[in-house]
């Protein structure tokens, strides 16, 4: 047979760069390679494996519906999607639910509802989103527009029009942004994922609330990363106290299946009507099965533990030779390191742990029930790794 590495690097498109890891099967944070070597998995698929590797509980919600239907489109009713709607809406008081399959798809729902309720409450030139610099919100040309770091646009101009960014953290400027360009939305991540793990500071996120309340501009939070418990809250902008128009999610929710969802709140509620926007795998009936397992798990019992395996996080690798600053929220952390993040990461690899990166930080996207004692020894040898 011929090397799969040599296979996947003639036949798979480039935009990948790769570790040199084959992984063939896993049980809950463990994993392993073709040659049957342990690894601990700390990056859990990006954040989208929530409950790990093939969990019982979510294998047998996906399995029992797998062996029922699969897929109908959504010229028709079926169960798991309807009951994941409800379930997200009485879980968070938001009033309905679009289904997509992906996080970048689940920003476009998004701004695609808020241009249509400020054309229609405001005018047709309140198009413009405002997000912020060094924000993350996905790969098609409009969230790429949306996304706040520019070497990400530089070789796909034009992107989509009406995006401006402002910098995190200052209000005044976001302000400014928004009623000079005649904003129908500002778009945030509570804690910005890819730029870095970088968590919003409250007063920020709480008076951009009330300046986009009292001005009628939507808020839109994409809870891609943040969402489904990964910060210990259901979504990230609970751990805020404040109440979105719009929530984008994604990457934990489906367990591990391609999954994404808009949630409206009351003000756009009904600003999407039949005919506005679709998606032919959206809501499909295997990844909602799952879906409604990982979220009928997130109960408050759930949550806390996920804050107690944080502050096991944070308390472990605060202050240790080689490591500078530890950011985040919950399950979801950036350590900054001496040492580059990419020499970190691969040592760790090479010792039996697989992290993530985040710009210059090592980032951990764990299973939200790693056991302690797992997650106990990885943090070991990140240590390790990161000592000078
Ligand atoms: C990952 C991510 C996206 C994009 O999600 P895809 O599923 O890759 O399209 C958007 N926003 C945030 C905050 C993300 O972390």
């Amino acid at each position: 047979m011929k090397d799969l590495k040599q296979i996947d690097k003639q036949y798979i498109a480039n935009t990948y760069a790769r570790f040199p890891v084959e992984l063939v099967s896993g049980k809950g944070s463990l994993v392993y390679d073709e040659n049957g070597k342990e690894y601990i998995d700390m990056g859990s698929g990006i954040g989208v494996t929530a409950f790990g590797i093939a969990d019982d509980e979510w294998q047998a919600a996906v399995s029992a519906q797998l062996g029922k239907l699969q897929h109908m489109s959504n010229l028709y009713y079926t169960e798991p999607c309807a009951l994941l709607a409800e379930a997200l809406c009485e879980k968070t008081g938001m009033k309905k639910v679009f289904f997509c399959n992906s996080g970048a798809e689940a920003n476009e729902g998004a701004i695609k509802a808020a241009r249509k309720y400020a054309a229609e409450h405001k005018g047709p030139e309140y198009f413009t989103i405002v997000t912020l610099v060094n924000s993350f919100h996905g790969r098609t040309l409009t969230t790429l527009a949306a996304t706040g770091q520019e070497h990400y646009h530089e070789l796909f101009q034009p992107l989509t029009p009406g995006f401006v960014h402002a910098p995190a953290n200052d209000l005044q400027a976001v302000k400014d942004a928004a009623l000079q360009n005649k904003a129908a939305a500002v778009m945030i991540e509570c804690i910005q994922g890819e730029g870095g793990v970088i968590a919003l500071e409250k007063d920020f996120v709480t008076g951009l609330a009330a300046f986009c309340k009292e001005q009628d501009i939507l808020l839109l939070v994409d809870e891609v990363q943040t969402g489904n418990g990964r910060t210990g809250a259901l979504y990230a902008y609970m751990n805020y106290g404040i109440t979105p128009d719009v929530v984008s999610t994604a990457k934990g929710l489906g367990g591990g299946l391609p999954l994404g969802a808009v949630l409206f709140g009351e003000k756009t509620e009904f600003t999407l009507g039949a005919g506005d926007h679709g998606s032919t795998f959206g809501g499909n009936p295997v990844c909602c099965a799952g879906a409604l397992s990982v979220l009928n798990r997130l109960d408050q019992d759930f949550l806390d533990g996920v804050k107690a395996k944080s502050k096991l996080v944070f308390d472990t690798l605060q202050g240790k030779p080689g490591i500078e600053q530890v950011s985040g929220m919950g399950l979801m952390v950036g350590i900054l390191t001496e040492k580059p993040a990419a020499d970190v990461v691969k040592a760790c690899m090479e010792q039996g742990v697989l992290c993530l990166t985040a710009k210059n930080k090592v980032r951990l996207l764990p299973a939200l029930n790693i056991p302690d004692e797992v997650l106990k020894k990885a943090l070991d040898v990140i240590i390790g790794c990161a000592a000078v």
